[in-house]
C-alpha cells in the first residue's frame, strides 16, 4: 500500500516530509529542520507521529527533534555509521536494512558524500526515495566530508532505482541548480524545458520538490557524467565518468 506523502516547507529553503499509512495509522517524518512547521502539519492532518527518519547529522535536518518529541513521542531512526553525531537513536540502520511504515517496507541506501553516514530511504510500494542532500532536484549535495568518488557511487545507486521513483530531496535549491545545469548542457531540450517549468513554479512560490528519477536522469548534470553532451560541456570528452562528475561538482562549487 503506498504511503500518503506530504511536503512540509521548513526554515528558508528546507523540506521535511510526512509519510502516512491510512490502514495502520503509522506516520513517519523524514528530517526535522524545525519543530513548528511539523507540529502544525500534524495538527492539520490529524496524523499521529510514529517514526522520525533522519538522513544525516547536519543541524538543518535534525535541530527540531527534541522540541518535536516533547510534543509527539516517536521512534527515532538513523544511520548506525553516524550514531556518535546523530541525536539518540531508537533504531540504528545500515545499508540494506529495512524499516516498515504501515504497508511499505523501506530499504536504507548508504549515500555518503555530502557527509559520511548520509542515508536515503527507498519505499518501493510508494515509489518514493527520500534523498535529502545526496541526489537533489537538478543537483547534488556539496562534498563536505566525502570524496567525489563516494558521491558518484552514491548517486549511481539512486540512479539504478526504477525510473518512476519520486525523489524527495532536502532543499529548494532548484532555480540555482537550473542556472548552473544550463552552463553545462545548454543544448539539452529536456533541461531547457525543465528550467522553464522551474522558473514558473518559483514565480508562483510553488515547490519544485519532489521530482521524478526519470526527469533527473534526463536533466541532472550530476547523473549524466557519462553523456557526451556533459563531457563536452566541461571539455572532457571520453574521460572517466567519475572524473567528469568531479569536474561538474567543482564547477558548481565555484558557480
Ligand atoms: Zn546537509
Ligand atoms: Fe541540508
Amino acid at each position: 500500500m503506498p504511503l500518503e506523502i506530504l511536503t512540509i516547507p521548513c526554515l528558508s529553503d528546507n523540506y521535511a516530509f510526512l509519510a502516512h499509512d491510512a490502514a495502520s495509522g503509522e506516520t513517519a517524518l523524514i528530517d526535522v529542520p524545525e519543530a513548528g512547521a511539523i507540529i502544525d502539519a500534524l495538527a492539520r492532518t490529524g496524523w499521529t507521529l510514529s517514526h522520525v527518519l533522519l538522513t544525516h547529522h547536519h543541524a538543518d535536518h535534525v535541530q527540531g527533534l527534541s522540541e518535536l518529541l516533547s510534543r509527539h513521542p516517536a521512534k527515532v531512526v538513523g544511520a548506525k555509521a553516524d550514531i556518535s553525531r546523530l541525536p539518540a537513536l531508537d533504531i540504528a540502520l545500515a545499508e540494506g536494512d529495512t524499516i516498515t511504515i504501515g504497508g511499505d517496507t523501506g530499504t536504507v541506501i548508504d549515500v555518503s558524500g555530502h557527509t559520511i553516514g548520509h542515508i536515503a530511504f527507498h519505499f518501493p510500494a510508494s515509489k518514493a526515495v527520500f534523498t535529502a542532500d545526496s541526489l537533489m532536484a537538478l543537483g547534488c549535495g556539496r562534498l563536505f566530508e566525502g570524496t567525489a568518488t563516494q558521491m558518484f557511487a552514491s548517486l549511481g545507486k539512486l540512479a539504478a532505482l526504477p525510473s518512476d521513483t519520486i525523489v524527495y530531496s532536502g532543499h529548494e535549491y532548484t532555480q540555482t541548480n537550473a542556472n548552473f545545469a544550463l552552463t553545462i548542457e545548454p543544448g539539452n531540450v529536456d533541461l531547457v524545458a525543465r528550467a522553464d517549468d522551474i522558473k514558473q513554479a518559483r514565480a508562483r512560490n510553488q515547490p519544485t520538490v519532489p521530482s521524478t528519477l526519470a526527469l533527473e536522469l534526463a536533466t541532472n548534470p550530476f547523473l549524466r557524467a557519462a553523456e557526451p553532451s556533459v563531457q563536452n560541456g566541461v571539455g572532457m570528452v571520453g574521460a572517466e565518468p567519475v572524473a567528469v562528475f568531479a569536474e561538474v561538482r567543482a564547477r558548481k562549487d565555484r558557480f
